[in-house]
């Protein structure tokens, strides 16, 4: 897997492009999604170049790896549905619909989310 550090998340982490910063630390950052899906929608990349969950999970270091998790947690936290209940998503490539090539998580919350995939998918 080739990174193409051309994507729309690179240059967010390069201040090429603007978003809603809702945390940052030396691993991650967040922003909400430009097309949120529920009233709490937050993607969390990693600050490394790697293009999918497949990618990071394969050539990430574990303090990357630990990193990024912890701050998961942490984030839901930020967002108050650490009670409430949050899903998270990540897309790895074409079966999955996977959009941007720079990996992200999608956090979603903050309302009742149904099933996981949807009626088709029951
Ligand atoms: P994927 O399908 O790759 O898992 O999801 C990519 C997500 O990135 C989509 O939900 C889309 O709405 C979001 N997105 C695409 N471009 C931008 C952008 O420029 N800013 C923000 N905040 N989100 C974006």
């Amino acid at each position: 897997m080739i990174y193409n550090a051309d994507n729309i998340f690179a240059k967010i982490l390069e201040n090429k492009i603007p978003c809603k910063k809702f945390y940052e630390d030396e691993f991650v950052l967040s922003f909400p999604d430009i097309n949120p899906l529920t009233s709490v929608h937050l993607l969390i990349i990693p600050k490394g170049s790697y293009v999918s969950f497949h990618d990071f999970s394969l050539k990430a270091s574990p303090e990357e790896l630990a990193g990024f998790f912890r701050a998961v947690g942490l984030i839901a936290k930020k967002a108050g549905v650490e009670r409430s209940g949050y899903r998270l998503i990540a897309n790895h490539g074409r079966d999955a619909n996977q959009e941007v090539p720079h990996f992200h998580m999608h956090l979603l919350g903050g309302e009742p989310l149904g099933s996981m995939l949807g009626s088709r998918h029951r």
